[in-house]
């Protein structure tokens, strides 16, 4: 495997394609190539190529989940979605960017069982274990988005800068389907630049977790505020960051997120509320 270092997103775009893979902090890619489940011919370091920091209302997608976490021109949900993820020395390498992209935790496609992520005729989880799957949208693959910077920056309403495009971030995710398994809307070849983040009026991230640190969202509710408009972002209920709070079609072993799901809209509602 090839390891290349662009200066710049153009010479970085340039590279991609054919078996060639961004790397940003490695947290999440490096481990899915170790386990084979993704492979590359040569990996795009973009460590030099892809803006980092924060300037304003914009975001580098270099920027790590350490530095977001302690920067006060960051709204409060996504300073404390990238607080409450991962440990800190995940926080300190993993990339905003990478955050967005990283793949499902269902555990039968980490462990390559044959599923319809995989290409195959089945969900394994929705026969199976899962206990941890999606409440909302799960009827072709009930994954559980597992970001809550996503579920925050979709509340916030940010927008996506690629480098050849804007768009909202929920436009960023799309379901599965079965003429298309991907879960976003992103070309191979094409890198996140920057994220526009507004800046509410007041903003929260609540999260539901099995241990009380350094674990994936049972649920994660996003609230932010602008005006009289409350918005709401989810993790860990749908297979993408989700923003509708009805419609839930839990499985027999997720009915109890309906719950947790319910308790943390309330209380976010009461933190961002006049
Ligand atoms: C044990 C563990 C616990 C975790 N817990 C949580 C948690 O509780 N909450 C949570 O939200 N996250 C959690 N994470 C995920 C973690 O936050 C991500 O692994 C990390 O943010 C990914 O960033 P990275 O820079 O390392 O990405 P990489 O691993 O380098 O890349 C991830 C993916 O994004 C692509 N990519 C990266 N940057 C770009 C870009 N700019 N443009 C286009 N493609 C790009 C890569 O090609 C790859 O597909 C956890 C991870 C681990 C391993
Ligand atoms: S939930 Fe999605 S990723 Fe998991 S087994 Fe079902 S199809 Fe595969």
């Amino acid at each position: 495997m090839e390891l290349t270092r662009p200066e710049s997103v153009s010479d970085a775009v340039a590279s991609l394609g054919n078996g060639s893979v961004p790397l940003a902090g490695g947290t999440e890619l490096i481990p899915l190539l170790r386990d084979r489940i993704v492979s590359a011919e040569t990996l795009v370091e973009l460590r030099r190529a892809v803006p980092k920091g924060v300037d304003g209302t914009t975001i580098g997608a270099g920027t790590t989940l350490g530095e977001l976490e302690v920067d006060a021109q960051i709204p409060e949900a996504l300073r404390e979605a990238c607080r409450l993820a991962a440990s800190p020395q995940l926080r300190a390498a993993g990339t905003i960017g990478g955050n967005l992209l990283q793949a499902t935790r269902c555990w039968y496609w980490r462990l390559k069982f044959p599923c319809r992520l995989h290409g195959g005729e089945r969900c394994h989880a929705r026969e199976g274990e899962h206990r941890e799957h999606a409440i909302f949208a799960n009827d072709f693959c009930a994954s559980a988005h597992p970001s809550d910077p996503a579920a925050a920056l979709l509340a916030l309403g940010a927008t996506v800068r690629t480098d050849r495009r804007e768009l909202p971030l929920s436009e960023l995710y799309r379901l599965p389907t079965e003429d298309d398994r991907s879960m976003t809307t992103l070309a191979p070849d094409e890198l996140i630049v920057e994220i526009e983040v507004p800046r509410p009026d007041a903003s929260t991230y609540l999260k539901a977790m099995d241990r009380r640190r350094w674990s994936f969202a049972l649920v994660g509710v996003a609230a932010a505020r602008f005006g009289e408009e409350t918005s709401f972002g989810l993790a860990g209920v749908a297979p993408i960051p989700w923003a509708q709070l009805d419609g839930a079609t839990p499985l027999p072993g997720t009915a109890y997120k309906t719950q947790i799901l319910d308790a943390l809209v309330r209380r976010a509602r009461h933190a961002v509320a006049t």
